[in-house]
């Protein structure tokens, strides 16, 4: 090795240590595993397409798009549409490249009083990674035995650490649960920061706490139309009162939601009607993989209210290799601790779920 290459991988290790926060260094990356399987069940995507009535629509608006031009950098159009489904003021609402996006603006703006950001766990790690990532303390509590919210420790966090930012993923993810609506009303009531309820999964379980939002002003609501069916738009929603979102949207950086997501997010909002049956049909599914799961030996399948199922194995590791061996695909939480042998599997179509029962079954028999 030359002296000069010597100095530069020095210098290059050295600006690292040197330049990035130990908080950067210490945290792993958002991992997806490079799996290629047949049967995809492991990111709580919709496994439906679209309709081949609305994939003409999408096709035509996409043609019309100018891709020499930046996109509308307000998305107003599209907002339109959203303020009209949802019957928000469109003031209110702000998109994000996924809701993940939205994620790291709320941190971006809002963590800068105490620096503390207050999550349960386990639960969706980009609150985590995204909070820590800005140089914020990340305040954990537990989930009770039945992975809802442990009020008493939540308000003991909130009145000794007045957290900026509290992330309430209902339902949550990975244990697929709503939390007590009572439970989220009372940490609204009593945080004098902000409360994000992230409503990824709602389309699930039919309820939200949208309408609260006129009435509070301390409530975050987010959504993404990533779980029923557009996970490839990269589309993320959040809802607040006009003044906190006019803060938030300071720190949006320009065209975040590009051309084509734009073209096809406003045909697709104008199409409801397969969405819902989809949503309908992947309920019905819900409850017939619970059911099936529930009575194998070896598994215990938590109950669900989002698209997926949450459970515990005997051994997590043999049953994902498993199923890769059979070109199935699920998400594998196995780590030590309250995660040990925990995993989730995204309901898919009806053979898909056919396929992953038949191959559970005929793993975890003797
Ligand atoms: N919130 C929760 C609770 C999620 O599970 C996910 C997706 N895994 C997201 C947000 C991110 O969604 P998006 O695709 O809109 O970034």
């Amino acid at each position: 090795m030359t002296s000069k290459e010597n100095k530069s991988q020095s210098s290059a290790a050295g600006i690292v240590e040197s330049r990035v926060s130990k908080a950067i260094r210490d945290i792993s990356p958002y991992s997806v595993p490079a799996i290629d399987s047949k049967i995809k069940l492991d990111g709580n995507e919709s496994p439906f397409g679209l309709p081949d009535e609305v994939r003409v629509k999408v096709d035509n608006s996409i043609k019309e798009v100018l891709i020499n031009r930046y996109p509308d950098p307000e998305a107003e159009k599209l907002i339109g549409l959203i303020a009209k489904v949802t019957d928000f003021s469109k003031e209110g609402i702000l998109l994000g490249n996924g809701s993940d996006e939205l994620i790291g603006m709320l941190v971006t703006t809002l963590a800068n009083g105490t620096g503390k950001i207050l999550c349960p766990t386990p639960t969706f790690s980009m609150f985590k990674l995204t909070s820590v990532a800005m140089g914020a303390d990340v305040v954990e509590v537990p989930l009770d035995d039945n992975f809802d919210l442990d009020l008493e420790s939540m308000l003991s966090v909130i009145e000794n650490d007045d957290p900026d930012l509290i992330f309430l993923a209902s339902p949550n993810n990975p244990t697929g649960n709503m939390y007590n609506a009572g439970k989220i009303a009372e940490i609204i009531n009593v945080s004098k920061g902000v409360v994000v309820v992230d409503e990824a999964y709602s389309d699930f379980s039919g309820y939200t706490f949208l309408p609260l939002v006129k009435e509070c002003e301390n409530l975050v609501i987010l959504r993404t139309l990533s779980k029923v069916g557009f996970a490839g738009l990269r589309v993320g929603m959040l809802f607040a009162r006009d003044d906190l979102t006019a803060e938030i949207n300071k720190v949006r950086y320009p065209y975040n939601i590009n051309a084509l997501s734009q073209a096809v997010a406003e045909v697709v909002l104008g199409e409801h009607e397969f969405v819902s049956e989809n949503i309908q049909l992947i309920i019905r599914e819900r409850e017939r993989v619970y059911k099936a799961m529930s009575s194998l030996e070896g598994i215990a399948a938590y109950p669900t209210d989002a698209n997926f199922i949450f459970f515990k194995a005997q051994d997590a590791d043999l049953l994902f290799r498993e199923l890769v061996a059979r070109d199935i695909l699920i998400r594998n939480f196995n780590k030590p601790g309250r995660l040990k042998n925990c995993m989730r599997v995204t309901i898919g179509t009806l053979e898909e779920n056919d396929a992953f029962l038949a191959a559970l079954d005929e793993i975890l028999s003797p």
